[in-house]
């Protein structure tokens, strides 16, 4: 019960690693705000929430417009009174072309996304927790924000933004009680990769197999298997981390 009293913000909880982690985050007692495109999934995660017992609330959110963020800010503000965590985890595929191909509304729509999104969010939350003296930000990237992968040019130059903004951010609001960590990691069991990514390949199951194989583990990671670091990260037991870049990858990039 790390989160009781605790006001945390989810973007992209929906889905995937943001509806596992917001699900933990009630779990252990926060109140959710699932900030997301998808209204009805955000509102059945909503339910899922209510049904245990914690408050829950979906705000529509686009996190690519500054606009939405004031909104999404003032709404948690206006029913919770303050934001301990935000967890800036929306994000896209983009298209799969080499780089010299790649499609330039694809490559634009990639980073205002999964990094200005990821910014602007930084931007908007960060005043209210410097008024509180107090909060902690864990930001999604991805094993392509350390490595590279063929064929993913703005996702891998999105990720390894997020990185240097993390950086940035914790160096600067480090002294004030903010802490900001980022999490890399592996190909995660969700909508993303099993629905709209690799699993709709001709070859798909082949594909599957190979990727799961790039993981010493040998298998795809879980949404939970996330979540549960991202709570670490954003707990006071992790009081002493800030600006990391922490793989929760199964062992893809120690090779
Ligand atoms: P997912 O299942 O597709 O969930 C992403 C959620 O974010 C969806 O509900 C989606 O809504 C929403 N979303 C998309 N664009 C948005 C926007 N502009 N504003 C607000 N919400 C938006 O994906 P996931 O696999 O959980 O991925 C979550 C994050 O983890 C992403 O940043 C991804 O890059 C990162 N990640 C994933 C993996 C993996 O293997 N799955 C690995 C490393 C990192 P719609 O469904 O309506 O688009």
């Amino acid at each position: 019960m790390r989160f009781v009293e605790k006001v945390v913000i989810v973007t992209g909880g929906a889905s995937g690693i943001g509806r596992s982690t917001a699900l933990a985050f009630a779990d252990e007692g926060a109140s959710v705000v699932i900030a997301d495109l998808n209204q009805r999934a955000s509102e059945d995660v909503v339910r899922l929430i209510r049904d245990r017992g914690r408050a829950a609330t979906a705000v529509p959110t686009d996190v690519s417009q500054p606009h939405d963020w004031t909104r999404l800010v003032g709404e948690t503000v206006r029913l919770y009174g303050r934001i301990d965590v935000l967890f800036n985890n929306a994000g896209i595929e983009g298209a799969t072309a080499a780089t010299a191909d790649y499609p330039e509304e694809a490559f634009d729509r990639v980073l205002a996304i999964n990094l200005k999104g990821v910014w602007l969010g930084m931007r908007a939350v960060i005043p209210r927790m410097l008024a509180q003296g107090k909060g902690a930000i864990v930001n999604m990237s991805s094993i392509l924000g350390l490595v590279g992968f063929a064929s993913a040019a703005a996702y891998t130059a999105s990720k390894h933004g997020v990185l240097g903004l993390t950086k940035v951010a914790a160096l600067e609001y480090a002294a004030h009680g903010i802490r900001i960590n980022a999490v890399c990691p592996g190909f995660i069991r969700t909508p993303m990769v099993m629905e709209r990514g690799l699993a709709h390949l001709p070859n798909a199951r082949e594909v599957l197999a190979q990727v799961s194989q790039l993981h010493p583990v040998g298998r795809f990671g879980e949404p939970d298997e996330v979540a549960r670091a991202v709570l670490f990260l954003a707990s006071d037991e992790a009081s002493f981390l800030t600006g990391a870049a922490v793989p929760i990858d199964g062992g893809y990039t120690i090779r």
